[in-house]
């Protein structure tokens, strides 16, 4: 894998006892140089960063060593807990859209390497805790969007995808969503947090509905972190 080192200064020491337990993924919305820029911009008024910048050619851009907290995650929530920059690494992938724009073979073939390299490195990163920036900041994030190849990482031992045949969940759909993951309803109506189970696990149809089939995904995870359905 092609590796480039361009560090950006925009990083904190993680709290202590913090385990690096929690993987990001992000697109980036600009262009490679444009993300580059602003993911080291010490001068804005918000600084942003995040670990690394894969680009589309699969090249790989070192911005913040793992050990030190990125600022990717922003105001998030996963499994209980909040503000995950302290506790993850964060991956930007090159895309403008990735509602629009499918992610190129390399680059995907590129961020599996990454991604195992990680997940090698921090055996404390469990399957489920494999996220999307939609998946911890509902409503406010829609990254890495509905082409972005879940299901393919899945099968790389990235992530978790739905076991076929599981039986639907059954009762209050927003208890079962916080039993994997999903932050509780509050700022952010139910509806919005039941859209980004969807547009992670059934990009066919994100419409907020409770129905069968969303039910029956969840089921099939829920059946894989021993939390039943
Ligand atoms: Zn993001």
């Amino acid at each position: 894998m092609k590796t480039v080192d361009h560090p950006s200064p925009n990083h904190a020491v993680r709290p202590a006892g913090a385990a690096i337990d929690v993987l990001v993924l992000h697109y980036t919305e600009l262009p490679l140089q444009e993300s580059l820029d602003v993911l080291s911009d010490p001068a804005r008024p918000l600084k942003v960063s995040a670990h690394y910048v894969l680009a589309e050619d699969g090249t790989l851009y070192r911005l913040v060593p793992e050990e030190r907290a990125a600022w990717h995650a922003g105001k998030s929530w996963w499994r209980g807990r909040e503000a995950l920059n302290a506790s993850s690494i964060g991956i930007e992938i090159v895309n403008l859209h990735g509602d629009r724009h499918d992610y190129p073979q390399q680059q995907i073939a590129a961020l599996i390497k990454l991604c195992h390299d990680i997940l090698a490195r921090h055996p404390a990163i469990a399957p489920r805790n494999v996220v999307g920036h939609s998946d911890i900041a509902p409503q406010r994030k829609i990254d890495p969007g509905l082409r972005f190849p879940w299901q393919a990482l899945a099968a790389a031992g990235i992530g978790l995808w739905p076991k076929a045949g599981a039986r639907p969940v059954e009762g209050d759909i927003q208890a079962a969503l916080q039993r994997f993951g999903y932050p509780p309803p509050g700022e952010v109506p139910g509806p919005e947090i039941v859209k980004a189970f969807q547009r992670r696990f059934r990009p066919a149809r994100v419409d907020g509905e409770a129905d069968r089939e969303t039910r029956t995904l969840l089921g099939g995870l829920l059946d894989q972190v021993g939390e039943g359905a």
